[in-house]
């Protein structure tokens, strides 16, 4: 399975430069699939297993479905049925020849992701990929992350679990924040994953015309050390990527007043997104190139990924 190592992606790579000057960026690579922590196998609970709609009538797209109405992803085998499935949300994203996104600069913001169409309210644009682990892998991830200083990593609220895209994840990592987003975040129950995991996926909560950048609510909660400006440019702004201070809403000045020095804290802050979001390809591209150069050696594959010098961040979005 490739990660980012893609002809686009090299090519990307080069382009690099131009990234800061907020040119255009080529597509990513986007099959990547969910990769199971030591901490998530670990965990003793069973596997779910959803059974398939019963109805060999329905084709899985209406509330009145079993699954669907109750945001549980059909299995692979209901799609026998005599209607057919069109509820394997994963898969079917996973088949799309073109996506509906691309990932590309957004300036200021560092890479973002942008409507390659008209998408659709309620369309499934892009699942939230990343390492599955357990909460308590996820603390001692946060305390690493924190001393290494990195504030821009996005691991998510899976439901007993956590997706952690910090070291391996797709390009749903690269959707920024925005106080009136297009794209809202939906959990669902998948086949064979342990009980109490939430698959994650961003959907579209309106009509996004082509070219619209592609956002979403982080969520976060005030956080004095991590907390950064906002850049959405939205008229319900709150100036803040999840909740203003406190001081703030006192003041009533929680709005997106960029003056004096609040205007370089807020510069400062989203240059050093870019330079994560740029480390960050450039170190899934350095791993996906070792890794192929042991395979050609004939040596055994590994993930590779120990040594990356990532970080994580406090807020969980959910
Ligand atoms: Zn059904
Ligand atoms: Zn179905
Ligand atoms: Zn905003």
């Amino acid at each position: 399975m490739k990660l980012f190592a893609t002809e686009a992606d090299i090519t990307w790579l080069k382009l690099d430069s131009k990234v800061f000057k907020g040119e255009t960026i080529a597509k990513f690579n986007d099959d990547v699939l969910p990769k199971l922590h030591a901490s998530y196998e670990a965990d003793e609970a069973e596997n779910a297993i959803v059974r398939i709609c019963k109805n060999k009538y329905c084709d899985c797209t209406t509330e009145d479905c079993d699954n669907y109405g109750r945001d549980i992803v059909c299995p692979k085998s209901c799609a026998k049925k005599a209607a057919g499935c069109q509820n394997q949300l994963f898969e079917q994203y996973r088949k799309q020849k073109t996506k509906c996104f691309l990932v590309k600069s957004s300036g200021k913001k560092g890479i973002g992701l942008f409507a390659a169409r008209t998408i659709k309210k309620n369309e499934f644009i892009i699942p939230y990929h990343g390492e599955i682990i357990s909460k308590s892998e996820l603390q001692i991830r946060k305390e690493k992350y924190r001393a290494n200083g990195e504030t821009h990593t996005y691991p998510f609220k899976a439901g007993r679990f956590c997706i952690d895209p910090t070291e391996y994840g797709n390009s749903a990592r690269f959707g920024n924040h925005s106080c009136d987003p297009n794209m809202h975040a939906k959990s669902y129950v998948v086949s064979d994953r342990k009980r109490g995991f939430k698959a994650i996926g961003f959907v579209a909560n309106k009509n996004i015309r082509k070219g619209t950048e592609l956002t979403i609510d982080y969520g976060y909660d005030y956080n004095p050390e991590t907390s950064q400006r906002c850049l959405c440019r939205k008229r319900n702004c709150k100036g803040w990527i999840g909740q203003p201070p406190p001081a703030a809403i006192d003041r009533n000045d929680g709005q997106n007043r960029q003056t004096g020095s609040k205007a370089v804290t807020k510069k400062i802050a989203l240059g050093s997104k870019l330079m994560s979001d740029c480390r960050y390809v450039l170190n899934k591209i350095l791993a996906d190139l070792q890794k192929a150069e042991k395979t050609k050696a004939g040596g055994a594959s590994t993930t590779g990924n120990e040594g990356a010098e990532e970080n994580l961040q406090d807020a969980v979005l959910e």
